[in-house]
């Protein structure tokens, strides 16, 4: 069974080579998450997040390369990097991975929980085709098929409700997106919170039309037709947070392995 995923892939990459497709969780530029140095409650967040990432990801013993292989049957790949050969992990691997998570789920009560509320935030069950869309009939998606060493995660699962608030993270990345293009436009942070800080539709389009003519020539007429329906943001210090969580997640890969939210409190050590 699968589930959808919601966003996109990050850094995607694609390499065809003979009679394989190869598609690189590592890109020139940002800095791959390295699956051996992670704790167990970061292993976690990653094996729900990457379908069946303990077939697909290879690594080189020789240079440390690792990329998600699609599966051809075949047992290593040549490195793109320096020409040796990436293999899986392998059973045994993931097996004391598995251990770690499980350690990890018992020693901090909360992560499980807190785990599944994400999940449940982020995949959601595809709507019969043809169906309307209502937000009402919408549900969690069900974890994906795992192999045995990863079974214990089912029941654990079935044992724990969901903790935390809902977190709307689309809601967050929409904000930095928006603020990015005011800002490319020539708009200062107080500038943008002047506007997206009024509740008011019409008072909005009002404050808009006195920005300088070429931020919004920049800008353009489409977007001023949307003003009124940007996300709207109260005080400085949310905007503030709000953008520096997105941009986190958007530059930092394992900042998406460990479930920060957007108020950061004090983490507690994880194994
Ligand atoms: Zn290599």
């Amino acid at each position: 069974m699968r589930h959808t995923r919601r966003k996109a892939n990050l850094g995607r990459r694609e390499q065809v080579g003979k009679r394989r497709h190869v598609t690189a969780s590592r890109t020139k530029g940002s800095s791959p998450v390295d699956v051996l140095r992670l704790s167990g409650a970061e292993l976690l967040r990653y094996v729900l997040n990457e379908p069946d990432v303990w077939e697909r990801l290879a690594r080189c013993s020789g240079c440390g390369y690792q990329a998600m292989f699609y599966y051809s049957g075949e047992e290593d790949w040549p490195c793109p990097e320096c020409g040796g050969t990436c293999k899986p992990l392998g059973i045994d691997w993931w097996t004391r991975a598995s251990r770690r998570m499980r350690l990890a789920c018992q020693r901090d009560p909360k992560l499980l929980p807190a785990v599944k509320a994400e999940w449940n935030a982020r995949y959601k069950q595809p709507l019969d085709p043809g169906k309307l869309y209502r937000a009402e009939d919408e549900r969690p998606a069900p974890l994906p098929a795992f192999p045995g060493f990863l079974s214990w995660l089912n029941a654990a699962w079935a044992r724990v409700e969901p903790r935390g608030r809902p977190f709307n993270e689309s809601a967050h990345y929409e904000l930095a997106h928006v603020v990015g293009t005011l800002e490319h436009a020539g708009l200062s942070r107080g500038q943008i919170l002047e506007l997206l800080g009024e509740p008011d539709r019409g008072r909005r389009l009002e404050i808009y039309d006195k920005f300088p003519e070429r931020v919004r020539r920049s800008l353009g007429a489409a977007f001023r037709g949307g003003v009124a329906a940007l996300p709207f943001v109260s005080i400085r210090e949310e905007l503030r947070r709000r953008i520096n969580w997105a941009r986190r997640q958007w530059t930092e890969p394992r900042a998406r392995l460990r479930g920060e939210r957007v108020r950061v409190r004090k983490r507690p050590a994880t194994t």
